[in-house]
């Protein structure tokens, strides 16, 4: 029996809730102590340490992934009056991942995982297509007010020691609505160097899109801040990595998106990340097949599953039923984290064990064993229906014969 595999600085591990936090100790179980000495700070985010701290957990869980650089993170609740209620709260705490993004100021990247027999709706797209998202801003941040015959809208800047500016915006001669909407540059250009950073990290092109032609001064100052960000700080090592950043009209790039293989990432404002993340998940097929990464300007990668807490298997799990969670968003998470850790500390048999873990999970589909979710999709002849622990156990089984 070969040594486990030592690690040199710690993943900051954030616990969760449910069927997830389940999962999550199944996973390290099965899949991850019999061959790493894991070195992990953690943090529990489980509901009721949430409660425990008054949610201070989750900010020392962020302020630590600052520090460590690399973090995994377990689906949680984000809690609505009826988890008030179930978890006997003392408040309506704020959603963990939106204070772990506030913190870390980061661009979320979300990746779907391919594997044979799952037969994308989109059949050109053989590769994963990840979406960027911008998180701030535009109509996420917006003031409306709605207007009745004989208003003026008028748009108004002041302040800044310059002269006021004052444009109109519409004269209403019936009723109508108003939007304000605003954007920051600093903003834009975090997010424009956390595109370039992940596109350099995955060795992927990166294509981004805005309406320049109609919004010639707002959709125009992003194409702008993008351009200066790439060649004033990125040019020469997309070159060298032999990838490229190209800019088009969204309206072009929707087009070239539905014909493309996919194995891109597509750099999205606020609006249409929301709404092109929704279909290209749809289009991959499972929820539970979609990894997500959230990357900080300030040097730190956070790795989770983008499904939640899967609650309605939890509880059949608690009443004792038998479930068929697929773990596999959850493996990759880590394997993520792993690989990012492996390649910070110049340690490869860390990445190396986490290119083999996730072959072990998608060799162990392809074979025919799967989750629930996937059985429904699979178009393999020989699939077998597998339980959470049952298919959990046939990747161990895979991961323990691909020990170098
Ligand atoms: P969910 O946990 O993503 O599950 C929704 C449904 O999707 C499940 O009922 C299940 O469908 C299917 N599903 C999701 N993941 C699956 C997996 N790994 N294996 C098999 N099926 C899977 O969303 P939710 O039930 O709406 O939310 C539950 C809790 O999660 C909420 O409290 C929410 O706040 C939280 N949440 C957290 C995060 C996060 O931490 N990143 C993200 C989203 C939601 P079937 O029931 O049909 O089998
Ligand atoms: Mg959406």
């Amino acid at each position: 029996m070969s040594e486990k595999i030592k690690m040199k600085n710690p993943i900051v591990e954030m616990d969760g809730d449910e069927m997830t936090r389940v999962l999550w100790r199944w996973v390290k179980e099965l899949l991850l102590s019999p061959h790493v000495d894991l070195n992990t700070e953690y943090y529990d985010l489980g509901l009721a340490k949430r409660e425990e701290t008054s949610d201070r957990v989750t900010a020392e869980a962020a302020e630590a992934t600052l520090r460590h650089g690399v973090a995994v993170k377990c689906a949680t609740i984000t809690p609505n009056e009826e988890r008030v209620k179930e978890y006997g709260l003392s408040q309506m705490w704020k959603s963990p991942n939106g204070t772990i993004r506030s913190i870390l100021d980061g661009t979320v990247f979300r990746a779907p995982i391919l594997v044979r027999g799952i037969v994308p709706y989109i059949p050109t797209w053989t590769k994963p297509i990840t979406i960027a998202r911008h998180a701030y801003g535009d109509v996420y941040r917006n003031v409306e007010l709605p207007a009745c015959a004989g208003r003026r809208a008028e748009l108004v800047l002041t302040g800044g020691g310059a002269p006021e500016e004052r444009v109109t915006i519409h004269e209403f001669d019936g009723g109508g609505v108003v939007r304000g909407v605003h954007n920051t540059d600093g903003s834009i250009a975090s997010f424009a160097r956390a595109c370039f950073s992940y596109a350099l990290d995955t060795k992927q092109d990166l294509w981004f899109s805005a309406k320049d032609t109609i919004s010639k001064t707002y959709d125009r100052r992003f194409r702008d801040i993008f351009e200066s960000v790439f060649d004033a700080e990125y040019k020469e090592a997309f070159s060298n990595a032999g990838i490229t950043y190209f800019y088009t009209l969204i309206d072009d790039l929707v087009a070239r998106v539905m014909r493309s293989e996919g194995g891109f990432i597509w750099a999205c404002k606020n609006y249409d990340g929301d709404v092109m993340s929704d279909m290209v998940a749809a289009a991959y097929g499972s929820l539970a097949m979609m990894t997500s990464a959230l990357v900080s300007p300030k040097g730190a990668f956070e790795y989770e599953a983008a499904h939640g807490t899967v609650q309605r298997h939890y509880y059949k799990y608690q009443n004792g039923e038998p479930t068929s969670t697929n773990p596999v968003a959850t493996i990759f998470a880590w394997s993520g984290a792993l690989r990012k850790r492996g390649e910070t500390d110049g340690s490869p048999e860390l990445a190396d064990f986490a290119d083999r873990l996730e072959r072990a999970s998608l060799d162990t589909i392809e074979s025919g064993v799967m989750t629930g979710d996937l059985y429904a999709l699979s178009t393999l002849p020989n699939k077998r229906l597998a339980g959470t622990e049952a298919f959990l156990r046939a990747v161990a089984q895979r991961l323990e014969a691909s020990r170098p």
